[in-house]
C-alpha cells in the first residue's frame, strides 16, 4: 500500500491517492479534458483492448481534427478507418453522434450526464465518462471492470444479470463517489476504479497483495475474490449459414457491394453475401448463367469457416469464381482494385479472405 494512503480513508480517497503514483497516466486520451477527445476514447475502447486502440485513436483524430471535421466526413471513410476494430454500429454510432453534437449543440458537447446520454452510442456509463473526466460531474461509472472491482470490494453477490441488482450497485457506486475537491478528485477517481480494475483486480488471478483497497475489500477477506461478480445469465448464442461469392476479373479486381444500413455487416463493403450456393447463382447476370448451365464458368466451393461475433457464430461458405472480362457479376455492387479496397470498411473475415486467397 502506498505510503501516503490513511489506512482510515475512505475506498474513493484511498483510490485516488493511489491513482497519482501507480495509475495509468500517459495514454494519450488522458491529460485532457477535451470531450471530444475523451468520448472518441470511451467509445473505441468499448470491447477493445488499449494496445489496439492506441493506432486507431491517433489515426482518427489525424483525420478529423475536431468534432466538426468527423460529423463533416462521408460515411465511407469514418468505416474505412475504423475497418479492423470490429463492433460496427460503434463507427455508425460515433458518426451519427457527431452530427448530433453539431446539429444539437452547436458543435460543442454537452456538460452534464443527462444531456451526453441523449446522443447515439452514449450508454449511461460513457456518459459517465466524460462528464465526469472532462466536467468533473459527481457521477458514477460502471462498465465491467468497475462492476468487478466494487463487487469483490463489497462482497456484492446478488446476480448482476438481473437488472434491479445492477440498479443497486450502480447507486451503491454513486454514493462511493468523491465528497470533496470535485474539480480534481472525480476524473481521478473515474480513472483509478479503471485502472484498478485492468491492472490489478483482474478477472482471474487478481493481484490482491498490490492492491490498495485490500483492507477493505471482503471478497479478499473471504479468499474468494473470483467468485465475483456473480451473474448467471449467459448470452444466447444464434448461429448463421452465409454464402460469399469472392468473383476477380482479369485484372486483379474483386466484386464488393455496400451493405444494407441495417443487419449483418451494416453499411460496410462485403464480397456479395447470400443464404445459399442456390440464391448466388440465381442472381448471376444473364451471360453468367449461361456460362454455369455450360459448366464454363470457374466455381470453386472454399473450405467453409467459422467467424465468431458477439452473439451469433458465423457458418461462412465461400465460392470463388473467375470473371473473364470486366463485366459485372451482378446487378448491384462493383469492380475494386486492391489499392481501392483496402481503404474501404470490410468485415475482418471479408478482408482476411481478401487479402489470403487473391
Ligand atoms: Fe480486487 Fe483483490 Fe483488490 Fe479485492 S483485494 S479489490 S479482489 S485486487
Amino acid at each position: 500500500m502506498p505510503k501516503a494512503i490513511k489506512p482510515s480513508a475512505s475506498l474513493a480517497e484511498t483510490l485516488v491517492a493511489w491513482q497519482k503514483v501507480h495509475g495509468r497516466n500517459h495514454l494519450p486520451w488522458q491529460n485532457t479534458r477535451d470531450p471530444y477527445r475523451v468520448w472518441l476514447s470511451e467509445i473505441m475502447l468499448q470491447q477493445t483492448q488499449v494496445s489496439t486502440v492506441l493506432a486507431y485513436y491517433a489515426k482518427f483524430l489525424e483525420n478529423f481534427p475536431t468534432v466538426a471535421d468527423l460529423a463533416a466526413a462521408s460515411q465511407d471513410k469514418v468505416m474505412g478507418l475504423w475497418s479492423g476494430l470490429g463492433y460496427y454500429s460503434r463507427a455508425r454510432n460515433l458518426h451519427q453522434c457527431a452530427k448530433e453534437v453539431v446539429s444539437r449543440f452547436g458543435g460543442e458537447f454537452p456538460s452534464t450526464a443527462e444531456d451526453l446520454i441523449t446522443l447515439p452510442g452514449i450508454g449511461r456509463s460513457t456518459a459517465a465518462a466524460v462528464a465526469s473526466f472532462c466536467f468533473s460531474e459527481r457521477v458514477a461509472i460502471m462498465d465491467g471492470n468497475v462492476k468487478r472491482v466494487l463487487t469483490r470490494v463489497w462482497g456484492f453477490a446478488d446476480d448482476l444479470s438481473v437488472a434491479k441488482n445492477e440498479k443497486v450497485l450502480w447507486q451503491m457506486a454513486q454514493e462511493a463517489l468523491p465528497t470533496r475537491q470535485l474539480q480534481t478528485a472525480m476524473p481521478r477517481y473515474s480513472q483509478a476504479i479503471m485502472d484498478l480494475g485492468a491492472t490489478v483486480c483482474l478477472p482471474r488471478k487478481p493481484h490482491c497483495d498490490e492492491c490498495p483497497v485490500q483492507t477493505q475489500c471482503k471478497a479478499y477477506a473471504l479468499g474468494e475474490p473470483e467468485k465475483f461478480p456473480v451473474k448467471t445469465r449467459k448470452l444466447k448464442r444464434s448461429s448463421e449459414v452465409l454464402w460469399l461469392m469472392l468473383a476477380q476479373n482479369a485484372q486483379g479486381e474483386v466484386w464488393l457491394e455496400k451493405r444494407p444500413a441495417s443487419g449483418i455487416w451494416a453499411s460496410l463493403y462485403s464480397l456479395p453475401v447470400f443464404d445459399s450456393e442456390e440464391a448466388m447463382q440465381a442472381s448471376l447476370t444473364p451471360s453468367l448463367q449461361k456460362a454455369s448451365v455450360a459448366g464454363t464458368l470457374k466455381w470453386d466451393v472454399l473450405p467453409a469457416f467459422k467467424h465468431v461475433l458477439t452473439h451469433k457464430d458465423l457458418h461462412c461458405h465461400v465460392v470463388k469464381l473467375k470473371a473473364a472480362k470486366g463485366a459485372p457479376v451482378l446487378s448491384e455492387g462493383a469492380w475494386w482494385s486492391e489499392k481501392e479496397w483496402t481503404s474501404l470498411g470490410l468485415p475482418q473475415p471479408v478482408r482476411h479472405l481478401l487479402s489470403s486467397s487473391l
